[in-house]
């Protein structure tokens, strides 16, 4: 049995942006993963301006640049044929580019930066469960690489152990209090870019034409390129019985896309990936002695890109706004519950933007006309949602929604009936959300007609969890203290 003052259970983006500034402000924090890195995740990881701004915070971005990526100043939006190309924005750091390296040779790179700031990051250690003393989490059991038990008590507990978070069933978190279904599905794969030495190998492009998406994200190390599909989720099972056959018919719906990997080098193709598994979920992130960071207590949708910036982000301020309690248990759990409610004013407006991305359905003739008004320079605009500098709310307010309606009515592109239904339709889901924002709730569980979409399963809670129900001090004293 061992001592610290904060045990993580992930080492990934979240859990190394926890351990590294405990560490650095000279606390004792063991962090534990099951896996051995380098090791992979399913992702398409990509990090704008903000997002490696979190890389450097945390002390890594000069191993990550070793992986020798691309570095990306510029994204193009192309909505139904009409492009907007925005430099990015910088962080306040004067960050100004953003990355996509493959999570294989990213993640090791921060476990190795946590470690050299002080933080003891234990690999193939699997965690089983919470120690309760004295009503609070006092720490966790888990086995180590060798399979023998092991104990760590700690002043906080944090759960940065992904979706399917041990931690949070543990702690009686497991259910979210509020859940939104993916429409949309990723299917994915790397290639060598047939532009390289080109624009277009320094800029991320998105493609929205249809009902469809397409992404290209020039990645690492430079030269190579991931191509990303967003279409329908139910189209993953397609993929999966026929990926060739799948991504052909993808590229045929996205002729832009196909110009831009046309000359790709067939050999350099990787197996297709996928996922139609994705929902977007909060979950109570705080209680007595432990914390949820990263996917383990919110996810969003990744049509925006915003998991792993998200997850650094509040790694970084859940460690920030516990630092200065760490003698202190009662300070802690206000300091959580305090950082939780912060998360959320933080997340909500990414969370609605995803929700409604997701939706499967072509542009409306408003939105085309916002983004040709965005694209009338390079400043950025539109990218700042996903540099997270405005929200969605911010960036198109009522003045400009306006005079792209009724530039949509007067261009007619589409019949005006539907511009009008569909304007209203969004209107009203945008003045919930407008409202949502503004009453700031602690742990609302509203369901905004429009945003969050019904029809999630969320799966039983691994063994021994318990459900929905947020344990409390009074009733949780499993191990007396
Ligand atoms: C298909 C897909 C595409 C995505 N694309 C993007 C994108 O382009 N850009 C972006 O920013 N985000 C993207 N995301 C989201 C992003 O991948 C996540 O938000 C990010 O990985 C969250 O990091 P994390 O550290 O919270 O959790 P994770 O990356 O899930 O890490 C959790 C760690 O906990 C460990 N762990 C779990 N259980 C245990 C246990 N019992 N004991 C010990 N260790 C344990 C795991 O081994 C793992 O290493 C995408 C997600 C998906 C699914």
């Amino acid at each position: 049995m061992e001592e610290a003052d904060v045990v993580v259970v992930g080492s990934r983006l979240a859990g190394c942006a926890v351990a590294a500034p405990i560490a650095r402000s000279g606390r004792k924090v063991i962090a534990i993963d099951r896996m051995t890195f380098p090791s992979d995740q399913l992702s398409t990881h990509l990090l704008t301006t903000t997002g490696v701004s979190e890389i450097a915070k945390m002390g890594a971005l000069p191993r990550v640049l070793e992986t020798n990526p691309t570095i990306v100043s510029k994204a193009t939006f192309v909505c139904e044929g009409i492009p907007c190309t925005e430099r990015l924005r910088p962080a306040d750091d004067g960050t100004d580019f953003g990355l996509c390296v493959p999570r294989d040779l990213q993640d090791i790179c921060l476990v190795e930066a946590a470690r050299e700031q002080g933080a003891e990051i234990r690999e193939n250690c699997v965690f089983e469960d919470l120690i309760w003393a004295g009503g609070r989490v006092a720490g966790i059991r888990y086995r180590d690489e060798n399979g023998e038990a092991r104990e760590v008590r700690a002043t906080l507990t944090v759960g940065a152990d992904g979706r399917r978070s041990n931690v949070a069933a543990r702690a009686g978190a497991w259910t979210p209090y509020r859940m939104s279904k993916n429409g949309r599905g990723l299917v994915f794969r790397y290639m060598d870019d047939p532009k390289m030495g080109t624009k277009d190998a320094e800029t991320f492009i998105v493609w929205r034409e249809n009902k469809s998406m397409a992404f290209a994200f020039p990645s690492a190390p430079v030269g190579k390129l991931l191509v990303l599909f967003m279409g329908h989720r139910d189209e993953v099972s397609t993929a999966r019985k026929d990926p060739e056959g799948y991504w052909q018919a993808k590229l045929d719906q996205h002729p832009s896309m196909k110009q831009r990997v046309s000359r790709v080098d067939a050999d350099s193709l990787t197996k297709v990936r996928s996922t139609g598994d994705t929902p977007a979920f909060f979950r109570a992130s705080s209680g007595p002695g432990w914390a949820l960071a990263g996917d383990a207590g919110h996810f969003k949708d990744p049509v925006t890109g915003q998991g792993m910036r998200d997850a650094m982000w509040m790694g970084r301020t859940l460690a920030e706004s516990v630092i200065p309690h760490l003698d202190d248990p009662a300070g802690v759990d206000q300091a959580t519950r305090q950082w939780e409610a912060d998360r959320d004013r933080h997340c909500l407006p990414a969370y609605h933007t995803a929700n409604i991305d997701t939706r499967i359905e072509t542009q409306s003739a408003v939105m085309r006309e916002i983004f040709r008004d965005a694209g009338r320079n390079e400043e950025s605009d539109l990218s700042d949602i996903f540099t997270r500098h405005r929200t969605q709310q911010e960036i198109v307010g009522p003045r400009r929604m306006t005079r792209a309606l009724a530039l949509a009515l007067i261009r007619g592109d589409q019949p005006r009936g539907e511009t009008i239904s569909r304007s209203i339709r969004d209107l009203r889901t945008e003045v919930a959300v407008r409202r949502e924002i503004r009453a700031d709730e602690f742990r609302g569980t509203g369901t905004i007609k429009g945003s969050d979409h019904p029809g999630v399963e969320w799966p039983a809670p691994p063994s021994g969890g318990s459900g929905g129900k947020v344990r409390t001090g009074s009733e949780s004293a499993e191990i007396p203290s």
